[in-house]
């Protein structure tokens, strides 16, 4: 059995006054909340206040982002290690607006999701089509061959230490949510390929949805076999919204 894991991506969102109280705002309301685990990523800025606020509680902490190397003449990286004395549990890697902004490819996903786990946390990688990939009827390869880069440049028994997040382009921020089935087809898709090198692993590795998932469809989507929990964008800057998903799962 897979526990839900509910991640906030707060994205470049937030005042420290603001973020202050949305930290305080999900403690106080996650008391009563044990079917699922729950982490909030939030800026690089904002981590040694979301260290210090949630130490000795349940709820962990994660970052967006990570460099490719482990320190040095790297102006304006921030190194795994440095995220990992912040108290950082999870680092998301390969965002689609990573590699669509800053032009993350998969072989530097790959590495920061090596950096990551060399330094004791957990990645949650990203992948996803985007609208013309699926209306082209490129979904798959598309998928596939994210998944599949990790695999050969990582290896499969990383995916035994990683977390997964399908998040279709096209649902991001836009409002559009891919219905309960059709994101159960992208997650058996994904555990499928992963099952095909290792059956164990797939059967593990938790993969989360992620786009315009809110309140009102998180349990229609989390009741899904395959879907092992949700990455939340917007949703996650309201704490009362990002609670009652945390609920759902
Ligand atoms: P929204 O929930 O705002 O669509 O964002 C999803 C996302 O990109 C989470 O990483």
């Amino acid at each position: 059995m897979r526990q839900p894991l509910i991640a906030g991506n707060w994205k470049m969102n937030g005042t420290r006054a603001g973020a202050e109280s949305l930290i305080r705002g999900v403690l106080a309301g996650s008391s009563g909340i044990s079917k699922s685990e729950i982490a909030v990523c939030v800026p690089f800025v904002f981590l040694e206040l979301g260290q210090r606020l949630l130490a000795g509680s349940a709820i962990r902490l994660g970052a967006q982002n990570v460099c490719t190397e482990t320190g040095g003449a790297y102006t304006g990286e921030i190194s795994a290690g440095m995220l990992n004395e912040f108290g950082c549990r999870y680092v998301i890697c390969g965002h689609s607006e990573r590699r669509e902004y800053y032009g993350e490819t998969d072989a530097i996903v790959a590495r920061k999701l090596a950096m990551v786990t060399s330094a004791g946390m957990t990645p949650i990688l990203c992948v996803g089509e985007t609208l013309e990939q699926r209306e082209q009827g490129f979904m798959e390869p598309v998928i596939a061959g994210q998944i599949d880069a990790i695999i050969e440049a990582n290896g499969i028994e990383s995916f035994g230490r990683i977390e997964i997040a399908y998040e279709p382009v096209w649902a991001i921020g836009t409002g559009k949510t891919a219905t309960p089935e059709q994101a159960q087809d992208v997650h058996a898709f994904i555990r499928r390929r992963i099952a095909a090198h290792d059956a164990a692993i797939a059967e593990k590795v938790r993969i989360l949805y992620g786009g315009s998932m809110k309140p009102s469809n998180a349990a229609e989507l989390l009741a899904m076999p395959d879907i092992d929990g949700g990455l939340i964008g917007g949703a996650s800057l309201v704490a009362e919204d990002f609670l009652a998903i945390c609920q759902a799962g």
